[in-house]
């Protein structure tokens, strides 16, 4: 039985990548430093997998997305961009104006940019994918890897003609018509054909196919059009990988002309039953994923043996790998130095997972003569919490009706119609940057800290004043990241020192640990907000992270269900609601930007998991009427779950709309009874772009053509903490100017 791993972090131990690409953006280095600096960085990558697994993967390290550079082999390139001048259009394509729009890979944090189908003439530029094989491919175990083709082509954008336009209107839109689907997947299959040729020139004898979109709800005729993918591509020797679910039809997925076949048997029991129950073909390769990628716990290795035990009855050719790419784990727990005393030898990250492939295949081999028993987590036992959530009442979960908190709130508040406010954060500039690394190095003490934030605080509540705001916001100075700094306020969750993982592009974040039963021993925000209110007499939102963003962007205990989690994260959160309450505080916001993103990949489990996570939010906000609780969500895929949504019955929730030019609204337009206050999101804040007044304004005109304009809040998309302050002022204040232009418009 042979080992296989893949997706191993291209970020490096000392977030090597990440200076490489930012030092080349910057200058500091020149094209040729950069690849030098990336074949080094790939070579030791290569290394590691060699030493511990059979077999791993040629080209995964790609300068910006994976997606990205598969367009750009295949020859996808948007006539905007042409002539495509190398690294220069690269980066242009990935982060410059007009930069393809990034999205988020399946249900993960990592962002990818979407390939526009423009045409069906392609002409691929194979030595984009091929090269790093071409570099490497002399060392043992090493196969070419690529996007596959189904799933490049459902993570897409095509050029169509708009459904139920009758004048011939074209649209970039995801495919949801046959025939459009079986045109580009067609193009698409002849361009793989060629750079699978190229890999055959070079001697490789299989390329490995990632195919998540297999576990994606499919419909059966896009079953036909991947097949019609593959049967073109039949005379290449393939194995192809699906991962983050089950595949959803297992009997088509097995009819698909491949030699190997990759299942993950970590995300849920699914693919194991369904194997069980219609069996393998027995002339594949079954490429068993049982080793959790997305997740940093050790594996139970006897468990994993009987595992395996019973797959090699099924698939006598049998290989076992990682379940999903390594890339959401980081690289190694070994440079970990302050992790709570027993957690750390519980942990695998992405080498550790590698040592587990290795450990496993030695104990089938007999060379190995006993496996360490499992040890369990000894640490974060909390009986008061347990005992908390044993004594939840159903009255816990619910508030006063919304048209009672309304009127009382209406009194308290005394707004503005159309009352302005922002999401939270203001910009963070490198002197805040350079101040906080010299307190956290210990080269400022925790006064002079605390004192300097406090100065920030006074000249933003100063700032929001003279602009005219309504509800104010403290800034988040303190805070570098909306989770972590609440996970370092928490019992029974753990941060990391090294533990980073790529967002998007060169962006990095490090996922807590939640791996105790989990409380607030005192209160995580109320000087910084206190400090904030007493500065002025207009309303001050105490701010808070909701418990399903907390949850979904850490990494989770699996010894109970994520339900309690969630109910454990809410109870934190609601002291702290609590705690502001009693000291005057009157809006509360419950950030909740990863409300979406933690449901399933099919849809008929999201009622399961909206389930819990409307409770976890419905616990946390259980407020006083008196107390107005917004929420805020930034995505444009909304009107799926808007129903979902609506259960949360906060007071306002904020959302993204500029970007989609409050096309989101359309949502609201087939929602009977929408009765909740809602703060439009008329500032882009992913771009550097000023809003002009009339784009603001056409924004919230749309929006009182589908909602009642006393329901309306004006507000940017998303916090400013990564914009500078000369675009921050401006367009802020062009926001405000029309909110007071509405006000006198409208009575
Ligand atoms: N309150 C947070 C901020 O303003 C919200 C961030 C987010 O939605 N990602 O930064
Ligand atoms: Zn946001």
């Amino acid at each position: 039985m042979k080992t296989l791993a893949f997706g191993y972090p291209k970020l490096g131990e000392k977030r090597e990548f990440k200076s490489l690409l930012e030092d080349f953006w910057k200058g500091k280095i020149s094209e040729d430093g950069l690849k030098d600096g990336i074949n080094a960085l790939e070579s030791s990558i290569a290394n590691t997998y060699m030493g511990l697994v059979d077999i791993f993967p040629a080209g995964e390290v790609s300068l910006y997305d994976f997606v990205l550079d598969t367009a750009i082999g295949l020859g996808i390139i948007p006539e905007r961009f042409k002539p495509y001048e190398g690294l220069k259009t690269y980066f242009k394509m990935a982060r410059g104006k007009n930069a393809l729009e990034m999205t988020k890979y399946f249900n993960t944090n990592y962002h990818y940019l979407v390939p526009e189908l423009e045409n069906v003439t392609l002409s691929p530029n194979p030595d984009f994918l091929t090269s790093s094989y071409k570099r490497l491919k002399n060392l043992s175990g090493i196969k070419p890897k690529l996007l596959g083709p189904f799933t490049f082509l459902k993570l897409s954008k095509a050029l169509q003609k708009q459904q139920g336009s009758n004048f011939g209107v074209f649209n970039l839109e995801p495919i949801k018509d046959q025939k459009v689907a079986e045109v580009y997947a067609s193009a698409i299959a002849d361009a793989y054909g060629v750079i699978l040729g190229e890999f055959r020139a070079e001697g490789a004898d299989l390329v490995i196919f990632e195919e998540p979109a297999f576990c994606m709800d499919l419909e059966s005729w896009e079953w036909d059009v991947a097949s019609g993918i593959y049967q073109k591509l039949k005379s290449h020797r393939l194995w192809v990988l699906s991962y983050y679910d089950s595949v959803s039809d297992l009997k088509r997925f097995m009819e698909l002309p491949a030699e190997g076949l990759g299942l993950d048997f970590c995300s849920n029991a699914e693919n194991l039953s369904n194997l069980e129950r219609i069996g393998f073909d027995s002339q594949k390769t079954l490429i068993a994923g049982i080793i959790n990628g997305r997740n940093v716990w050790r594996a139970n290795l006897r468990e994993k043996l009987k595992l395996i035990e019973g797959l090699l009855k099924l698939a006598p050719s049998l290989v076992i790998s990682n379940s999903c790419p390594l890339f959401h784990l980081p690289v190694s727990v070994k440079v970990e130095d302050s992790l709570p005393d027993g957690l750390k030898s519980a942990l695998a990250f992405a080498k550790e997972k590698l040592e587990e492939l290795n450990t496993l295949k030695r104990a089938l081999e007999g060379s190995l003569d006993s496996l360490e028993e499992d040890t369990k987590l000894s640490i974060g036992q909390d009986e008061n919490v347990k005992a908390r959530l044993r004594a939840l009442k159903e009255e816990d979960f619910s508030r006063e009706p919304y048209q009672i908190r309304k009127e009382l709130q209406k009194k308290i508040l005394g707004l503005n119609s159309f009352p302005t406010t922002t999401i939270g954060s203001f910009p963070q500039t490198q002197e805040l940057r350079r101040v906080r690394s010299e307190f956290s190095s210990g080269k400022i003490g925790r006064d002079e800290y605390e004192s300097y934030i406090k100065g920030l605080i006074k000249d933003v509540i100063k700032t929001q004043e003279e602009l005219g705001l309504d509800a104010l916001v403290h800034g988040e100075f303190e805070r570098s990241d909306m989770v972590e700094f609440f996970a370092q306020r928490l019992k029974g969750v753990a941060t990391t020192k090294h533990g980073w993982i790529i967002s998007y592009g060169s962006r990095v974040y490090r996922p807590p640990i939640i791996y105790g039963d989990v409380s607030r021993p005192e209160p995580m925000t109320l000087d910084e907000i206190l400090y904030a209110q007493s500065l002025t007499q207009k309303p001050v939102k105490g701010m808070l992270t909701g418990p399903v963003t907390i949850l979904n962007w850490s990494f989770v205990r699996e010894d109970i269900p994520k339900e309690e989690v969630a109910l454990q994260l809410a109870l934190a959160i609601y002291d702290e609601v609590k705690d502001l309450e009693k000291n005057g505080i009157k809006i509360i916001q419950i950030d909740e930007p990863a409300f979406r993103e933690g449901a399933p990949l099919k849809k008929r489990d999201w009622p399961e998991y909206f389930r819990w996570a409307i409770r976890a939010f419905r616990l946390c906000s259980k407020a006083n009427p008196e107390t107005q609780i917004h929420t805020h969500m930034c995505y444009s895929e909304f009107n799926d779950i808007l129903e979902y949504i609506y259960q949360l019955d906060f007071d306002v929730i904020s959302i993204e709309a500029s970007r989609s030019k409050g096309e989101i609204l359309s949502a609201f337009e087939n929602f009977k009874g929408w009765d909740r206050q809602i703060g439009i999101g008329v500032y882009d804040i992913h771009s550097p772009e000023i809003p002009e007044k009339d784009s603001i304004k056409q924004i919230l005109q749309r929006a009182m053509s589908v909602l009642d304009k006393e329901l309306l809040w004006v507000n940017p998309d998303c916090g400013l903490k990564t914009r500078g302050w000369q675009e921050v002022i401006p367009s802020l204040k062009n926001m405000v100017e029309v909110a007071k232009e509405l006000r006198s418009e409208n009575g």
